[in-house]
Parts: C-alpha cells; structure tokens; sequence
C-alpha cells in the first residue's frame, strides 16, 4: 500500500517560504500560499529610489517559481489559523487542513505608536513603497525648492536610502550627516557620484 502524501502548507512566499518549498520533497502535497503575485527582492528596493533598479528588475514570479519546484501555488491572504485543527482559512474563502504549517510571514511595518508617523511618513518595505518614495521625491523636485528629507531609522536601509535619495535628488552637497562614523552603502554611493563635491562625506567622522 502506498504511503498518504503528507499535505504541507506554507503560509508567505518570500524568502522564507520559497525557500522552504524549494528544499520539500515533490513526494509531499506543498501548497504555498501568498496574496501577491511576484516575489521580492526587498534588499535591493533603495535602488528603485536612484533608478538603478526598476520595480521588473527586484520582482519575479511567484507562481513560476513554486511550479518550478513541483508545488502548488495559491495567491491568497490567510485570515486564520487553527493549529490544533490543522486547518487554515483564507480571505478567498478557502478552508484548509494540513499536516504540516509553516509560517513564513515576514516582518510587518511598525510605527512604534509614534505620533504622526502613520499619517506623515512613507513605509520603506517593499517595491511598491520603493516606487511611491521615489514618485514623491519626483513630485517635490519639480515643485523646484530645496527639499528637507527625514529618514528616521539609520540602519543598513536607511542608510542606503539616504544614499539613494541623495543620488536621485542630487542634493549630496546638502546632506548633513549625523552618523559618527562611516555608513558603508552611503559612502560606497558617496564615492561614486558625490564625495569630491561633499564636504560632509568627505570628513565622515566629524
Ligand atoms: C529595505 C530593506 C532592505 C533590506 N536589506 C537587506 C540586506 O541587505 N540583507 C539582508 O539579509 N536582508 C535585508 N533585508 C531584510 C530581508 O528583506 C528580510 O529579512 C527578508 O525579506 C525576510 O524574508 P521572509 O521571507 O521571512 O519575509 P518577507 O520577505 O517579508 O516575506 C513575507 C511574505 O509573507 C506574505 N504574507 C504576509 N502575511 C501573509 C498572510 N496572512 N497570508 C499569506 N502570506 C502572507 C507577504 O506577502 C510576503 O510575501 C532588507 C529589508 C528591507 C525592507
């Protein structure tokens, strides 16, 4: 008598749950499950902000890749799960039971409760904000006066978007750093296009 397939769920088609898929035997029943269509390169986003990248360039297909590895992909947001049930609902209205669930969700934008941040800032986690930063810079540069950009949160993507908005703005010579030392993705951009022109770069430990 053959053995049941194992049914396997997972719950994000990203890294993680790609990931996962890819490494699962073609023995066992894998359906990946993800509301959107295309795959993400999330590190690359800051480069949609200087145009290096294009939104086609940092999304691949979701559905393909999946297929590719044997599985079965299902675009679909999971509204609940039920561990003790094995079982899992969709926004789509689709119920279903499993053997085995991974959760591979990701990360989700925080404000911190901080006033104002929902209303006033732009979210910096996926393609889609990537575009509407960079259409916003456009917007403001054509209003032709000097602009005042906040980044708050100076890790590896903030900076890498200040390098970015510095190069799609061309306003390096403006920027004020407040770092103490050296921001490895901001002076990498710096070097290239701006340093012999930025004075804050020029002396990064100032
Ligand atoms: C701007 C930026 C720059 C980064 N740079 C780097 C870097 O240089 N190096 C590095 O190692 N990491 C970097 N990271 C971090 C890296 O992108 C994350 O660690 C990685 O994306 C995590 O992968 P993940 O699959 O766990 O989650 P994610 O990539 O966030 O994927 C989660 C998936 O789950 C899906 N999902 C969410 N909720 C549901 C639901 N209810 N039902 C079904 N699906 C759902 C989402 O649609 C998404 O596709 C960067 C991140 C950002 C935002």
């Amino acid at each position: 008598m053959t053995e049941k397939r194992k049914r396997i769920v997972i719950v994000g088609g990203n890294f993680a749950g790609l990931t996962a898929a890819i490494k699962l035997s073609r023995r066992h029943a894998v359906t990946v499950i993800d509301p959107s269509r295309h795959f993400e390169w999330a590190p690359g986003i800051h480069e949609i902000l200087s145009s290096v990248k294009t939104p086609q360039g940092l999304r691949l297909d979701r559905a393909a890749i999946v297929k590719q590895a044997g599985h079965r992909f299902l675009r679909d947001r999971v509204t609940v799960l039920q561990p003790a049930r094995c079982r899992l609902s969709t926004a789509g209205g689709c119920e279903l039971d499993f053997d085995a669930c991974i959760v591979a969700v990701g990360a989700v934008w925080n404000t911190h409760h901080i006033a104002g941040v929902a209303r006033h800032a732009m979210p910096f986690r996926s393609v889609a904000d990537g575009l509407a930063i960079k259409r916003r810079l456009h917007t403001l540069m054509q209003q032709g006066k000097p602009l005042c950009i906040v980044i708050a949160g100076g890790g590896i993507s903030g900076s890498e978007a200040l390098a970015r908005s510095c190069v799609a703005t061309a306003t390096m010579p403006a920027c004020r750093s407040r770092w103490s030392r050296p921001v490895p993705g901001c002076c990498q951009a710096c070097r290239r296009h701006w340093m012999p022109t930025c004075a804050a770069y020029a002396n990064p430990m100032r």
